[in-house]
């Protein structure tokens, strides 16, 4: 099996440390990052890959939220544009400005310089640290967007917000990274199965998903960052949140490129809200929908697939409208939403409902949740998450610097790629730092892979053999036959891929 995981699980297990953080989605991955960096014996855990549920399945946009403008939610979009900024500065690879061409169709419920006045206190809101909007007349966008139907449009508006074009997975894997270069720990494909605490510690039962067989962690204290199955880890500790998660799935389908790859075409849907076409490689993904569902691990349906590509064929002139058979891949995710439990939100505008965060804190037990949240607001999370463990008892330290950032991009020897964008060199160091267990780690979410090439591509890539072998040595053959005895439906890159259940 892997080294690096084998030895974070032999450390992991030989003495108490200072927390456990269960989750490794985006707020598991930066609350591991910002303590280890203070010097807490911290490790992480995740049941599946690190990345394996909702934060793989996110828009890739770092943004202010510009949809929140519409509802007056001023304060939360001053908050997220000022994390959106940090961001691009901290993340000048990873985190980039890209312009969104947005168009509005005639009849629409705000007249468009209403829109553009929007875009413009949005700009000002968040410090004009990107390219000022422009009005859009219909004319310009025939012009300079031929591929959008503008004989429905009243005209447009352009604005700037960021996209991270290596995707949302290989962002967070950026965190894990960081908190192993700090001395903690990271363990995937291990779940928490039981928790008790008794003087002063957590005694937690693990399970080891891809070794086989149990750990037992102890730590003094734990972070429940499970996303949206955060409540059922609440109630595997037995501890009582006044606060809950509401879930809504939003859907994104990959297809073949739709215009530049220098911004992204926003539209108003069918049913009002913003819907986005994005670039992503070679190809473009579009979405989202937005549908309240009980699931943590509702899959895509045919109908959400339908509303994808209905919208899109009714907002382009395409030549060929799009179809099923274009579409290369899914995206689905969860969304958790926090609410407090003693608040009726059955009949609140589920759109509406603040994609804020919380972190819930419970010094008795020394434990706190992460609630809500977007990846927009991972550098806060991190932050609040650190202070939390440090009002529990723990002696953190100040950072010794930024503890988080782009890590600079290191010298790559001149030679022709593998398979994508991955030389022989790029795959060994995969294989040696980045836990990569199973061949969907790296095709999903430390590459983009499974998402811009089809199944049938994939299964017939020259390269793909050879870096099966890089990564997984003799278990290559295995890992090969694992990942493609997988229905080949025509969006197999969604998850949760795996039947056996081993996603959220
Ligand atoms: C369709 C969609 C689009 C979005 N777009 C954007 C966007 O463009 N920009 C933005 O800022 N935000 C966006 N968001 C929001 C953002 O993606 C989420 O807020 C964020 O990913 C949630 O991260 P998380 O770490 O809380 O949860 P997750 O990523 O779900 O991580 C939780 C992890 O906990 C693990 N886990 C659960 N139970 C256990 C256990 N018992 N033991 C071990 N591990 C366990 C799970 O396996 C999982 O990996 C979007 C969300 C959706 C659904």
């Amino acid at each position: 099996m892997n080294a690096l995981r084998q030895h974070c699980i032999d450390r992991a297990c030989a003495e108490p440390l200072d927390v456990l953080v269960v989750g490794g989605g985006i707020n598991g991955a930066v609350s591991a990052a910002a303590l280890a960096a203070r010097g807490a014996k911290v490790a992480l855990v995740d049941q599946g890959d690190f990345a394996s549920c909702t934060s793989q399945s996110s828009s890739n946009l770092a943004w202010g939220g510009i949809k929140y403008m519409e509802t007056f939610e001023f304060g939360l979009v001053r908050e997220l544009c000022r994390s959106r900024n940090r961001l691009m500065e901290a993340y000048p690879r990873q985190v980039q400005e890209i312009r969104f061409f947005t168009s509005i169709a005639k009849g629409f419920r705000k007249p468009r310089w209403m829109v553009f006045l929007g875009a413009l206190l949005y700009w000002l809101i968040g410090a004009c640290r990107t390219r000022p909007p422009r009005l859009l007349s219909r004319a310009a966008i025939r012009r300079e967007a031929p591929m959008v139907r503008s004989d429905v449009l009243a005209g447009g508006i352009e604005y700037s917000d960021c996209l991270l074009p290596e995707n949302d997975a290989r962002f967070v894997f950026g965190f894990v990274r960081r908190a192993l270069d700090r001395g903690g720990m990271a363990i995937n494909y291990c779940e928490l199965a039981a928790a008790e605490r008794r003087d002063g510690l957590w005694h937690c039962a693990l399970r080891d998903r891809a070794g086989g067989g149990s750990l037992s962690i102890r730590a003094r204290c734990i972070v429940n960052a499970a996303g949206p199955l955060a409540d059922a880890l609440n109630a595997k500790l037995g501890i009582a949140s006044p606060y809950r998660h509401l879930l809504s799935k939003g859907v994104h389908i990959v297809v073949p490129r739709i215009g530049p790859a220098s911004r992204v075409l926003a539209f108003f849907a069918s049913d009002g809200r913003l819907f986005f076409m994005i670039p992503m490689g070679n190809r473009t993904s579009i979405g989202t929908t937005d549908t309240r569902v009980d699931d943590a691990a509702a899959g895509p349906t045919e109908e959400d697939i339908g509303f994808l590509l209905d919208n899109a064929n009714a907002l382009l002139a395409l030549d060929n409208p799009l179809a099923l058979t274009d579409v290369v891949a899914v995206r689905c995710g969860v969304r958790p939403l926090v609410v407090r439990r003693d608040r009726a939100v059955e009949d609140a505008d589920w759109m509406a409902l603040s994609r804020r965060h919380v972190i819930d804190r419970h010094p008795a037990e020394a434990a706190c949740a992460i609630y809500g949240g977007k990846l927009t607001d991972c550098l806060n999370v991190g932050d609040e998450v650190a202070g939390a463990i440090r009002s529990f008892g723990v002696a953190l330290r100040e950072p010794d610097g930024p503890w988080y950032g782009e890590e600079p991009a290191g010298e790559e020897p001149e030679e022709p790629p593998l398979i994508g964008a991955c030389t022989r060199t790029r795959l060994r160091r995969m294989a040696e730092g980045e836990m990569v267990v199973h061949l969907e780690d790296f095709l999903r979410r430390r590459t983009l892979l499974a998402l811009v090439l089809d199944h049938d591509a994939l299964r017939t890539h020259p390269g793909l053999p050879e870096a099966a072998r890089i990564l997984f040595g003799e278990r290559a053959e295995e890992e090969l036959r694992r990942y493609f005895a997988r229905d080949a439906e025509p969006w197999a890159g969604h998850p949760p891929l795996d039947k056996d259940g081993s996603m959220c």
